[in-house]
């Protein structure tokens, strides 16, 4: 996961202070040593680390923490609220152009991953916001850019606009946009030509992209993984073109996070989204303070909520809940369950976003296996409809048929069917709770 190292470093030094009665400056400044250095070694920007230490150890000190009752949760407190303005404060929206469309370009070193970012916000803006975007491929050296995007659009089942590679991106985002506007599509989104470094040449065209489409939104699309790079890379492209924000990608890989800490203090410029993955769907929106609830090991308990009211049907969840109380679960709902899940995303990173999930024994370091789930499914879709609804009657002979058929082992089915009995068993138990008492039973 992104940020582990500096997540930990940062939660175990906030512990020391966590439950103090009394912190005097002594405290503070040997908190803030260990702070320092957990920035430094996360790859933060030196100087961003200087102003950071300076602003929580000025604001520890005071009044606001020293008369507090609580002082050891008001220093913590003065971490995050610090932490989250550093990374921008309020997460910033997309601009909506007053007379349509809304055009966005977006910019980048090539590999950064500009082209699958375009994509994926393009499939934002239509899900999320229901907007009609059209896709324009504007990258005209990279041979295979142009059929990149192609293929997106197939994908994505939107239009690509393209005039081919021998004619210049200026007059291919002029075109581009007479014909979303011929075509009332409200937002075109331009992916223009990346290189391997910043150059004149390529700063020349995107400025001259940039006089014809006059855009609502200039995004820079960096690589998280490239940290005090990426915040050069977006340094320069700001200075020279005026970004309006920042996509940091491959947030879902091993970055420390220097560039996310770094990037919008030194260039002023906003984090507005974060790729999370290759799929199309791996593309949300940046809230600088869930992200510091994150590193300090809060959870980030509003983005699961989001995640699980976009991904789950509310009536299936209550006719579950049903099955669950009369304990007539089977093993297609616990299928249709899995799939929920899944469908939110990888597992690991849903159980990062639990408050304190990394500080639980249990779940450190716990490698969720995608794996041995897709073996539980085969095992289930390898029952037959009498077997899900009554596991009871899976005799020997039926463990191995089905251990067979799904590619499994005897043992593995035998430990799913345990499993499954057990978990009946509890929501028996829990629905006698319940019943048991009239107010504040146990809900579920
Ligand atoms: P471009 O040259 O900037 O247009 O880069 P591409 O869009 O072709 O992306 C380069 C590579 O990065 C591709 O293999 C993408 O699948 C991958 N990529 C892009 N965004 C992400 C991300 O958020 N996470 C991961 N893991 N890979 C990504």
């Amino acid at each position: 996961m992104a940020f582990e190292g500096l997540a930990d470093r940062l939660q175990s030094t906030i512990s020391k202070i966590r439950g103090k009665g009394k912190v005097n400056e002594q405290d503070v400044k040997e908190m803030m040593r260990e702070v320092r250095l957990a920035l430094l070694e996360a790859d933060v920007n030196f100087k961003v680390v200087k102003d950071f230490v300076k602003r929580v150890s000025e604001r520890a000190v005071g009044q606001e923490v020293m008369q507090s009752l609580t002082p050891g949760q008001q220093v913590i407190k003065v971490v995050k609220e610090e932490l989250t303005a550093l990374m921008g404060g309020e997460q910033s929206k997309i601009a909506v152009a007053k007379k349509p469309p809304t055009v966005i370009m977006m910019v980048g070193l090539q590999g950064a991953g500009k082209t699958t970012t375009t994509g994926k916000l393009a499939n934002l803006l239509r899900k999320k916001h229901n907007r009609k975007p059209m896709l324009v491929a504007a990258d005209i050296y990279r041979p295979a850019a142009i059929k990149q995007l192609e293929t997106l659009g197939k994908q994505l089942d939107m239009p690509v606009f393209s005039l081919g590679d021998q004619v210049s991106p200026v007059e291919i985002a002029k075109k581009a946009i007479e014909k979303a506007k011929e075509e009332h599509h409200d937002y075109v989104l331009i992916d223009t030509a990346g290189r391997l470094h910043i150059d004149e040449t390529l700063m020349g065209e995107l400025q001259q992209v940039k006089d014809i489409s006059q855009p609502d939104e200039i995004f820079l699309v960096v690589d998280a993984m490239t940290g005090q790079d990426a915040v050069n890379v977006a340094q320069s492209f700001n200075e020279q073109l005026g970004l309006t924000g920042v996509v940091l990608t491959k947030l879902d890989g091993d970055t420390r996070g220097g560039a996310a800490l770094s990037i919008r203090s030194v260039t002023e410029t906003p984090i507005k989204f974060v790729g999370l993955g290759e799929k199309l769907d791996a593309l949300e929106a940046f809230h600088p303070e869930r992200m510091a609830s994150r590193i300090l090991g809060m959870g980030d308990v509003l983005s699961l909520i989001e995640k699980a009211q976009s991904n789950v049907d509310a009536d299936k969840a209550k006719e579950l809940e049903q099955k669950m109380r009369t304990a007539s679960f089977t093993f297609d709902d616990f299928l249709e369950q899995l799939g929920q899940v899944r469908n939110m995303g990888p597992l690991d990173e849903l159980l990062n976003m639990l408050p304190g999930a990394n500080k639980m024994k249990g779940l450190k370091n716990v490698q969720v296996d995608e794996k041995q789930i897709s073996h539980v499914e085969a095992i289930i879709q390898s029952m037959n409809k009498e077997e899900k609804e009554h596991p009871e009657v899976i005799n020997a002979s039926r463990r191995k048929r089905i251990a067979r058929g799904s590619g499994t082992s005897v043992q593995e089915v035998n430990r799913l069917l345990k499993q499954f009995e057990d978990m009946k068993k509890m929501m028996k138990q829990m629905t006698n709770m319940s019943k048991g008492k009239k107010k504040g039973g146990m809900k579920f």
